[in-house]
């Protein structure tokens, strides 16, 4: 018999039902630092004395305290958005997992700041287990992770390993010419990774010569590298890397996705054909595993066959999986031993541990192989402030070999081996400097309750997608609803990847995109902190907007399912969808989902009837 996990425990409760529990805890690492203070240096005399707390201004300054919290508690309670809440359906938020927000409690106390082993020693150890834990859950041995501040910095950390290591051959050129001895520049900028990284450390002696020579040190070696590819899908945070670290938004080729949002195959081919033909090397390739606006998983494992098959034509690009959204969910694939189940015992192991309370129909083939192959990336971003349920800020990086470290560090790694025993050294391998150590805390505490496999972390995200499916259902089902008369179609997007519903209101007979975009965009407004008091919304969910120079054709399918006119989508070039993120764990059990279900209907309907009498 296994030892469930169960999911009820592991939150505080929308209305703060696990509060005992909570409290206690809390109270007890509270004293447990104070007591620690105390016992540390018992000989030495208090230095705040009852005389001081009885003065005037002692007790001034305390009731200063006491209102600034006071003030702080009440602007939160103000208009903070209610995530922990099923009626909350919009960003990847819910609750946070209680052992995180204990643990980052706790250890916050102590304030560790990661950057150095000398300021966190525990904290530290701590974020290497965890870089460890999501070695193992992305299946790399060989690899290693940190916490980063949010995926965007882990992504940044992507393109400039990327960015460094592919210009290591031509700094071996420089440095070493008889390492590659008769290696043309085009054969030089399309070594395999893996081939790069031997011969780095068989110039470890040079190393720091190398670097010197490396894109780190002389921004012209960046301009041959290449193109930067990524789904139209990307996060921009994308953008952002390209501009900071010199390889320029103009080398950033987006590939169109298909109609299911997932970066198109057959046009990345053609996008890297028609690059290699300019003779322009592909400096790398990114699949997002759970796109930000769509839930949508690239097919990562036939970019990692089309990594092979170029490969035999001397092409080799460097692969990066953005799944800062998504990466969690390869726990639910995962057995206790971090095994990758197959396929065919993938049903029976779900019932075992209890995955899915009804007959949910996931993951598709699509969905399971892209999961499979994210071990052969060489490296990965993964949010445990997403769907790990961490609090901010917490997002990660796992790199496929852990000697890449050496490529972006300011200290070579060997000096610290040979010289003084450092068991953590952070701030070396990292684009970051300070850094909470209580973050790190907290997700190895939610690590040490949730191992990212199918007995830990895969339960709560397998509630996620059950929950997401059940919205799907939903909306599938409701077709239609009557508003004062006036009859309102709805459409889902796609069946989602993910844990992720996108869906489109259309008045009946209406052909106007634009019309249909303003009555979309207003609901929301209605349904977020748009209306101006976010509490009294009944349902708060988020939105988002596909514009044809990203998404091309892609969307038209579901605006012709809307009764729109193909002709509407060039004129317009936009569609406003509703974006419900379904991370509550919550939405399983019938009676709840009917509820919440009908509660969101309820908020919706009443919204578009408000809306639609506007827009008369
Ligand atoms: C959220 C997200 C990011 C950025 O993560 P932050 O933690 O918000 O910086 C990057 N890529 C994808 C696919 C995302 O969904």
């Amino acid at each position: 018999m296994t030892n469930h996990i169960n999911n009820k425990a592991l939150f505080l409760g929308i209305n703060a039902e696990n509060r005992d529990f909570f409290q206690e805890n809390l109270v007890q690492l509270f004293n447990d630092h104070a007591n620690w203070r105390k016992n540390l240096y018992p000989e030495d005399k208090d230095l705040v004395t009852a005389q001081d707390r009885a003065s005037e201004c002692f007790q001034a300054t305390e009731k200063s305290i006491s209102d600034a919290l006071k003030e702080m508690s009440t602007r939160l309670q103000g208009s903070s958005t209610p995530w922990q809440s099923p009626r909350y359906l919009g960003h990847m938020n819910a609750e946070t997992l209680t052992p995180a927000l204990l643990g980052y409690f706790g250890a916050m106390l102590y304030n560790a700041n990661n950057v150095a082993y000398e300021s966190s020693a525990p904290t530290s150890l701590m974020e290497v287990e965890v870089g460890q834990d999501l070695c193992k859950l992305m299946g790399m041995d060989k690899g290693w992770g940190h916490i980063s501040a949010d995926g965007s910095l882990a992504n940044f950390e992507g393109l400039w390993y990327a960015r460094n290591i592919k210009s290591l051959p031509l700094a071996i050129k420089d440095v070493e010419p008889n390492v590659v001895a008769g290696k043309s520049d085009w054969e030089l900028l399309n070594m395999p990774i893996p081939t790069i990284m031997d011969l780095f450390e068989q110039t470890q002696s040079r190393i720091d010569v190398l670097k010197n020579n490396s894109a780190r040190a002389l921004a012209k070696e960046i301009t041959h590298l290449g193109k930067w590819i990524v789904p139209e899908t990307k996060h921009y945070s994308w953008v952002k890397a390209a501009d900071v670290l010199g390889v320029g938004t103009n080398d950033i080729l987006e590939i169109p996705v298909d109609d299911h949002f997932r970066m198109d195959i057959a046009k990345l081919k053609v996008a890297i054909d028609q690059t290699i033909a300019a003779k322009i090397p592909v400096l790398g390739v990114v699949c997002v595993v759970g796109t930000t606006e769509e839930g949508a998983v690239d097919h990562v494992d036939q970019i990692v066959q089309l990594r092979e098959e170029y490969a035999k034509q001397g092409v080799h690009f460097y692969l990066h999986v953005d799944a800062a959204y998504g990466g969690y969910a390869r726990s639910i694939f995962l057995d206790e031993n971090y095994q990758f189940i197959p396929k065919d015992e993938l049903k029976s192991k779900f019932a075992e541990h209890k995955i899915f309370k009804s007959d949910v129909n996931w993951p598709s083939d699509d969905v399971y192989n892209a999961f499979k192959a994210i071990s052969y990336a060489d490296s990965v971003t993964i949010d445990p402030h997403k769907m790990g349920y961490i609090p901010y800020s917490a997002g990660g990086i796992v790199i496929a070999d852990s000697r890449m470290k050496d490529t972006i560090s300011y200290f070579a790694a060997y000096v610290f081996e040979k010289g003084v025993k450092v068991p953590a050294l952070l701030g070396s391998f990292i684009m970051e400097g300070s850094k909470a150590g209580a973050t790190a805390a907290g997700v190895w505490v939610a690590h040490q309750v949730l191992p990212p496999n199918i007995t830990g972390y895969g339960k709560v995200i397998g509630a996620s997608i059950e929950g997401a499916y059940n919205l799907y259902d939903h909306i599938v089902k409701l077709k239609s609803m009557d508003i004062n008369g006036t009859k309102v179609n709805v459409q889902p997007l796609c069946q989602p990847d993910f844990n992720m519903v996108d869906f489109v209101f259309n008045i009946e007979g209406n052909t106007d995109l634009a019309l249909m975009n303003k009555l979309n965009e207003e609901v929301y407004n209605l349904c977020s902190i748009f209306s101006g008091h976010i509490l009294q919304c009944k349902f708060v969910t988020s939105h988002t907007d596909f514009a044809r120079s990203d998404y091309g054709e892609a969307p038209l399918d579901i605006v012709k399912r809307l009764g729109v006119p193909d002709s509407e989508w060039p004129k317009v070039a936009n569609l406003t969808l509703i974006r419900s993120c379904v991370l509550t764990p919550y939405l399983t059990d019938p009676a709840v989902c009917d509820y919440y279900f009908n509660t969101m209907d309820n908020a919706l309907a009443d919204c578009l009837g408000q809306v639609i009498a506007k827009l008369k």
